[in-house]
């Protein structure tokens, strides 16, 4: 065998897919510039942590289910009252998901809210964090099913270990009693463990009406905003806005 098929075959043996995949590059290249054993070693190991990096976005973006991808540099702050690109700034540090910190949008509909939580768990997968996005309506089907579907529950496994859940449209649709316990306990779960970011239509005072229990609503809520920064978005429909202008 020659040595070039060795190495190949080596690196498939060790799964080092970043290596088999950019070895003939590597060797062309080292030979043209004539560079040392030891950067070319380098290079060899930098192709592979590179490579990791890449699958590892990939696959955290695909399980993270954005239902589409928004970026905050596509965010227009003059529309919107109740934050501004200086908050925005601050969050893209993401301190607050290394202290557990939650995240709560308020605020009419169209004025951004599923927009700022996706672009914001967007980036943070680009900082290496695991995130998972789901709406609550399907968070709680997932939850109702995870003891007898096993889809249902990886995905609850996947949720419960990520760094960051992300959970969307709270408000649109009254839960049930049964169905709200579940999602409390989802939440004391994650409470101190991992980061929470909530967007709701409806202040959180009418929070217990829409969940039917106001013991439970109340401790809730004690949890979610116990360590949380909350921001309460107010302005025209960014969806009608847009309507608007076409008009014009
Ligand atoms: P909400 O979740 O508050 O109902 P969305 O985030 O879904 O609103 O926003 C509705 C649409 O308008 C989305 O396509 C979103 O990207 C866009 N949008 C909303 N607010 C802004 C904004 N301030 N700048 C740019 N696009 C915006
Ligand atoms: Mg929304």
């Amino acid at each position: 065998m020659k040595a070039y098929e060795q190495a190949l075959s080596l690196a498939e043996t060790l799964k080092l897919k970043g290596v088999s995949r950019s070895l003939d590059e590597m060797v062309n290249d080292a030979e043209s510039r004539k560079v040392s054993y030891i950067s070319f070693l380098n290079s060899v190991f930098s192709a592979e942590i590179s490579w990791r990096a890449k699958r590892r976005f990939e696959r955290n973006m695909a399980g993270a289910h954005f239902p589409m991808i928004k970026r905050m540099e596509d965010f227009d702050f003059g529309g919107v009252k109740g934050i501004g690109k200086s908050d925005a700034v601050n969050l893209l540090d993401f301190r607050w998901i290394d202290n557990k910190e939650n995240i709560l949008f308020f605020g009419p509909p169209g004025v951004g809210k599923t927009h700022l939580s996706i672009a914001l768990g967007v980036s943070a997968v680009e900082k290496g964090y695991k995130v998972c996005f789901e709406r609550i309506t399907n968070l709680i089907k997932l939850l109702r099913t995870s003891e007898i579907q096993k889809t249902s529950e990886y995905r609850i496994r996947r949720i419960m270990k990520s760094d960051l859940i992300i959970i969307d449209e709270i408000g649109y649709t009254p839960i049930e009693k049964r169905e709200a316990n579940l999602f409390f306990n989802l939440i004391s779960e994650a409470y101190e463990n991992l980061s929470v970011i909530v967007t709701s239509n409806k202040s959180f005072e009418t929070w217990a009406e829409m969940m039917g229990d106001g013991v439970m609503t109340t401790a809730l809520l004690d949890r979610l905003l116990h360590h949380a920064r909350v921001y309460t978005l107010d302005g025209q429909s960014y969806r009608t806005k847009k309507i608007k202008n076409k008009e014009e």
